[in-house]
C-alpha cells in the first residue's frame, strides 16, 4: 500500500490472492525464503507511453498507454488491451497480477501482461479509432513480440482495433508476424472459436459446478451483466444449454425480457450497428430498460454472470441475488464482485466461479491461436472448441483438487488461487532471483 498508493483496485486483487495462500506458505516456508511473494506482486516492468492523434475535426487529441510485463515465468507475456476512459495504472496492475495466475490455470505456456489506454472509443468515427490505435502501436510495437510480449482484446477492443494494430505493427516491424496479436481476423492468423472463447468457457466452467450438484444450465433463469464479447457468447452457449437468459446490459442500462432476450437482436444492435441496449425495446416492446446497471441483479435468477466490468456486484447486490434464490455465479467479468461479495455467496454455499478460472478460456484460447501461427496451420472449429471444453474442465478439477488439498474443500476462489500460484512459484525458485 506503500508503495502504490491509490492503487485501489490493485491492492483489492493482490488481497484476495494473498489470502488465499496462507495455507500455502504455512505448508511450505521455501517460498517466503526465496522472497517470491515480495517479487510476484511487483511486476517485472510497467510501460506507460504518450498517444497523441487527431480527431476528424482536426484537434490534436493526447491519451496514455500503458503495458504491464508482469511476470514471465512460464512464458512470453500475455494478456489483453483495454480502451476505456477509466484506464490508470491500478486497473492496468490488477488485470496484469491476475492475469498471470489465470494464465498458469490454463496449462499453457504463457506468462502474464496487460494494456490499454484512457481512450474512449464510444462514439468515434473509424477513420478516428484507426489513427489513435496507430498512434497507440507505433510506440507500443517496440516492446511486444511474438516470443516476448503478445496482447489481445479487451474491453473496448475488438476485431476492428485488432486488425488496425496488427496492420500497423506489420507496417513498422516488418514481415508477417501473425503470433505477436491474438484475436485476430480468420483471414490473416485468427483462431476459429477465439471470439466465443471466453463466453462459451465460463458456461463450460458453470456447468462444471452445477454438474457437481446434480444441477443444469437446463430450464434454468440466468441474468447476465454486459452485451459485449463476453456476454454474448455466455448467452448463447446458456441459451444452447437450454437456459432462459432473461436479462442484459451496456454502461448505460439493462434490459429485461421475461420471454428470454433475443440474442440475434442483441448481437445486431451491440456488435454490429454499435447502438444501446436501451434500442432494444424498440423491437421487442414486451422488454423493458432500466436506466443505471446496478439493479440488473435485483431480477431473480439462477445462474448470475458478469460479464461487464469489475465491482459491478457489490456486497448488497450479493444478498440479493441470494435472498432472490441464486444457485451459481460465473465471473466471466475480471473482477466483477466486490470482496464483500465474494464473502456473501461463499456464505450462503452458493457455487461461485472465480473470474481467473471461469473466464480463463479466451486467453487459453489466444495461446492455441499462438500455437497454430507457429505451425501455419489451422484447426477446425470444433477442434478449437475441443480443446477448450477440456481445458475449462482441467481448470475446474485442478481449483477443486488445490481447495480440497489446502483445507477449503469447495472453494474454488481458494483453490485456483493456489493452483495458479503454485506453478509461478516454483518457476520462480527454480530460475533464482531475477
Ligand atoms: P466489451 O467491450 O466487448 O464489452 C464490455 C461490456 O460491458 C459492454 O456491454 C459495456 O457496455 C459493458 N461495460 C463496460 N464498462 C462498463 C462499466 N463501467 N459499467 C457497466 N458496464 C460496462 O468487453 P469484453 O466483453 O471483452 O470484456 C468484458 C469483461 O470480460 C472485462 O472485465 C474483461 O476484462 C473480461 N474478459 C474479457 C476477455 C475477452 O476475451 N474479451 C477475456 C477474459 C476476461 P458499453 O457497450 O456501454 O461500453
Amino acid at each position: 500500500v506503500k508503495r502504490n498508493p491509490q492503487e485501489v483496485e490493485f491492492h483489492q486483487a493482490v488481497k484476495e490472492i494473498l489470502d488465499s495462500l496462507v495455507p500455502v506458505i504455512e505448508r511450505h516456508p521455501k517460498y517466503m525464503k526465496a522472497g517470491i511473494l515480495e517479487r510476484i506482486v511487483e511486476p517485472e516492468r510497467l510501460i506507460t507511453f504518450r498517444v497523441p492523434w487527431v480527431d476528424d475535426n482536426g484537434n490534436v487529441q493526447v491519451n496514455r498507454g500503458f503495458r504491464v510485463q508482469f511476470n514471465s515465468t512460464i512464458g512470453p507475456y500475455k494478456g489483453g488491451l483495454r480502451f476505456h476512459p477509466s484506464v490508470n495504472a491500478s486497473i492496468i496492475k490488477f488485470l496484469g497480477f491476475e492475469q498471470t495466475f489465470k494464465n498458469s490455470l490454463t496449462g499453457q505456456p504463457i506468462g502474464g501482461g496487460k494494456g490499454g489506454s484512457d481512450f474512449e472509443p464510444k462514439g468515434k468515427s473509424d477513420g478516428e479509432i484507426m489513427r489513435f490505435t496507430q498512434s497507440f502501436m507505433t510506440e507500443l510495437y517496440k516492446y511486444i513480440g511474438q516470443d516476448t510480449d503478445v496482447p489481445a482484446g479487451d474491453i473496448g477492443v475488438g476485431a476492428r482495433e485488432i486488425g488496425f494494430m496488427f496492420g500497423q505493427y506489420k507496417r513498422i516491424h516488418g514481415g508477417h508476424e501473425a503470433g505477436v496479436l491474438t484475436g485476430k481476423g480468420i483471414g490473416y492468423g485468427g483462431s476459429l472459436a477465439r471470439t466465443e472463447a471466453t463466453g462459451y468457457g465460463c458456461v463450460y466452467f458453470v456447468n462444471e459446478m452445477l454438474e457437481s450438484k446434480g444441477l443444469s444450465f437446463d430450464g434454468s433463469t440466468v441474468v447476465v451483466s454486459g452485451s459485449g464479447n463476453v456476454a454474448i457468447y455466455a448467452m448463447q452457449k446458456a441459451i444452447r444449454l437450454g437456459a432462459k437468459v432473461v436479462a442484459c446490459s451496456d454502461s448505460n442500462g439493462y434490459i429485461y425480457d421475461k420471454d428470454g432476450i433475443n440474442l440475434d437482436t442483441v448481437h445486431r444492435l451491440k456488435e454490429v450497428e454499435r447502438k444501446r441496449i436501451s434500442e432494444y425495446v424498440k423491437e421487442h416492446p414486451n422488454a423493458v430498460y432500466t436506466e443505471g446497471c446496478n439493479n440488473i441483479w435485483t431480477i431473480p435468477c439462477d445462474i448470475a454472470l458478469p460479464c461487464a466490468t469489475q465491482n459491478e456486484i457489490d456486497e448488497e447486490s450479493a444478498k440479493i441475488l441470494v435472498a432472490n434464490g441464486v444457485q451459481a455465479v460465473g465471473e466471466g467479468a475480471n473482477m466483477p464482485s466486490t470482496l464483500g461479495a465474494i464473502d456473501v455467496f461463499l456464505q450462503a454455499n452458493v457455487l461461485f466461479g472465480p473470474a481467473k478460472a471461469a473466464n480463463a478460456g479466451g486467453v487459453a484460447v489466444s495461446a492455441l491461436e499462438m500455437s497454430q501461427n507457429s505451425m501455419r496451420y489451422s484447426w477446425r472449429f470444433h477442434e478449437v472448441d475441443d480443446k477448450l471444453h477440456e481445458i475449462m474442465k482441467n481448470i475446474y478439477k485442478n481449483s477443486v483438487k488445490a481447495a480440497e488439498e489446502y483445507g477449503h474443500p469447495g472453494n474454488l476462489v481458494v483453490g485456483a488461487n493456489i493452483a495458479g500460484f503454485l506453478k509461478v512459484a516454483d518457476g520462480m525458485l527454480a530460475h533464482g532471483v531475477v
